[in-house]
């Protein structure tokens, strides 16, 4: 246990050996150094959307992958069938489950050494027609499943000495967004949750990041786009323009953010807001 990322374990090859840099820090001389990771990874919401990009990009970088999803059991099965990842029905919003099935993963697949917290929904509406199921809904599933799904395994990184967990907030938590009272309370408090927790298990060999998108191509936009009366074409050729980088988001622009903050080499990078929006708080 120590305030240190630890030590990367070396497979023994001799083109694998360690180097010795001036600033003292241990290096392997594979250059390829972040594009392996033998680890254990959970994602939540990890069979549809971002979270689908993410759970196939950790697997492409050799982790043993668990996408946990809701109930849509046929997106799952397509899923599994697909790339071959493992899928865990489990809401997150219930402690009970999260508990039972991260048991189940670790039986299945080894102690996990990554969490990525990206489970979501909307519920909009403007606040003086939002209902309290709305909210709790929202709060439930966005900010109150991070306590469910971190507390049983943070202990487990702890003594392993190796923990990366990402939460997926949105720029929405930073700016607000009109008729998402429910939604940017809960991003922005993932926000909070993500700082406090890198503080908190930093001496660990933990890190907490917080990856918030701006507007990517899922059902979730998708569904927006209904919500609004317009074709989904239309909604992304209307949101285009007004980001820096004139194109709207796809989720493996995500994916690859997420990647390098569960590398082993991101172990210095804790406690941030990383912001996939093509500008700033697009
Ligand atoms: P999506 O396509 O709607 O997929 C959501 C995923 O979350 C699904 O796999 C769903 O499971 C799962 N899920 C929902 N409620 C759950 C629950 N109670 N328990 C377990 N799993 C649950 O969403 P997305 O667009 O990929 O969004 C992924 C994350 O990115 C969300 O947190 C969202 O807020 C955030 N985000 C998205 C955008 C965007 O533009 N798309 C922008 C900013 C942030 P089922 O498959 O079983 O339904």
């Amino acid at each position: 246990m120590g305030g240190l990322d630890p030590p990367i374990a070396f497979s023994g090859t001799s083109n694998q050996l360690p180097q010795f840099c001036p600033c003292g820090m241990i290096f392997p001389k594979n250059k390829n150094r972040e594009d392996q990771m033998s680890r254990v990874a959970v994602v939540t919401g990890g069979s549809r959307g971002i979270g689908a990009a993410i759970s196939k990009e950790l697997k492409a970088k050799g982790c043993k992958v668990a996408a946990i999803y809701a109930g849509n059991d046929a997106a799952a099965s397509a899923f599994t069938a697909e790339t071959g990842i493992k899928t865990y029905k489990c809401d997150v919003t219930s402690a009970e489950t999260c508990a039972a099935t991260l048991k189940q993963i670790e039986a299945d697949l080894g102690p996990i050494d990554i969490l990525v917290n990206n489970a979501g929904i909307t519920r909009d509406a403007m606040f003086h027609k939002m209902t309290l199921t709305q909210w709790q809904e929202v709060l439930n599933t966005n900010l109150n499943a991070l306590f469910n799904m971190t507390s049983p395994i943070w202990g487990g990184m702890r003594d392993r000495s190796f923990g990366r967990i990402v939460c997926i907030s949105s720029i929405n938590g930073q700016k607000g967004q009109m008729g998402q009272v429910n939604y940017s309370a809960a991003k922005a408090g993932m926000q909070g949750f993500t700082k406090t927790l890198a503080i908190e298990l930093g001496q660990f060999g933990i890190t907490a990041n917080a990856v918030a998108p701006g507007f990517i191509v899922t059902d979730m936009t998708a569904a927006t786009a209904a919500r609004l009366g317009m074709s989904f074409e239309d909604f992304q050729a209307a949101a285009a323009p007004q980001i820096p980088v004139r194109r709207v988001g796809q989720v493996d622009d995500v994916a690859h953010v997420i990647s390098f903050l569960c590398s082993e080499g991101a172990g210095f990078v804790s406690g941030q807001v990383i912001y996939v929006a093509g500008g700033p708080l697009c």
